[in-house]
């Protein structure tokens, strides 16, 4: 494994560690993100704190959850703990929930992901939704265009439709690999998500939504009288209005509530 030294840390492949080493580009997400004085702010992944410093600086305290523990220890020398909480650990078993989401002060969420676990840390995230009031992240390009594809594109899929189901989502801008040290392989983007409120969602069953979903997209190729042959039979497709002859990147995140609702219903 090649590992890239920077300011004294062998970054380490296996974290997904690149970091941002581009002033201009750190300024821009933190201009984008907008850190208010006494916020209740959590970043994932703090790193070498390219962020960390003028989110501290701007808000006063900040949350991190960060897995390396040499990290931890540089973070730990740099930042009392009235400036800085260090949760050390995996972001994918951390329990957002318990940072607080008083309904005055939501908690926002900012981070430049580890790209090698990105799904799994935007799913397990979606979870904390109704104690959060923003996430910015800086992603993989390729993942942020299929969070925020449009049906019928070919980068719309399970991410697309469960994602979008519960936030509204905005890329920000681009950032190349040359902003990074070591640099990736891959554009990044800026992604915001903001969660609707739940009078806004719809799904009666949300698990049944995602087993819909993921089985419409299981199988790319194939049409809805196929893929959702468990849930949904001709006379469904005729109550929903919907042609079984469709493929699923074809439905909107709305068709796919109204499919599950009908499922639920009919239970
Ligand atoms: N925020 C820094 C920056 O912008 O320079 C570092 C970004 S680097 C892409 C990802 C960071 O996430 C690293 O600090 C890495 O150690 C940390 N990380 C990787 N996997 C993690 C996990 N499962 N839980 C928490 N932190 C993780």
């Amino acid at each position: 494994m090649h590992d890239f030294d920077t300011d004294g840390h062998r970054a380490r492949k296996r974290f997904g560690q690149n970091f941002l080493s581009d002033p201009n580009t750190i300024r821009r997400i933190i201009d984008g993100i907008r850190p208010q004085a006494g916020e209740r702010m959590v970043e994932i992944g703090p790193g070498l704190g390219a962020m960390t410093a003028p989110l501290i600086e701007r808000l006063g305290h900040l949350h991190v959850v960060e897995i390396d523990r040499d990290l931890i220890a540089r973070l730990r020398e740099t930042y009392p703990p009235t400036q800085l909480t260090i949760h050390e650990g995996d972001a994918l078993k951390f329990d957002f929930a318990s940072l607080g989401g008083e309904e005055e002060k939501p908690l926002r969420v900012v981070g430049n992901l580890p790209y090698n676990i990105s799904t799994p840390i935007l799913f397990h995230l979606a979870g904390f939704a109704e104690h959060v009031k923003d996430m910015t992240f800086m992603l993989q390009k390729e993942v942020v265009m299929r969070m925020v594809a449009a049906p019928g594109t070919e980068e719309y899929g399970r991410l697309s439709v469960m994602l979008q189901y519960r936030f509204r989502m905005g890329r920000l801008f681009d950032v190349p690999p040359g902003a990074f040290r070591p640099a990736p392989k891959v554009m990044s983007s800026i992604v915001r998500m903001a969660p609707l409120p739940p009078e806004e969602l719809g799904a009666q069953d949300e698990a049944l939504l995602g087993r819909i979903v993921t089985a419409a997209f299981g199988q790319r190729r194939k049409t809805l009288k196929n893929t959702l042959r468990e849930f949904v039979g001709e006379a469904d497709f005729d109550a929903l209005g919907l042609d079984p002859g469709l493929r699923g990147e074809k439905l909107s995140v709305a068709q796919f509530v109204a499919i599950a609702n009908h499922c639920s219903a009919r239970r």
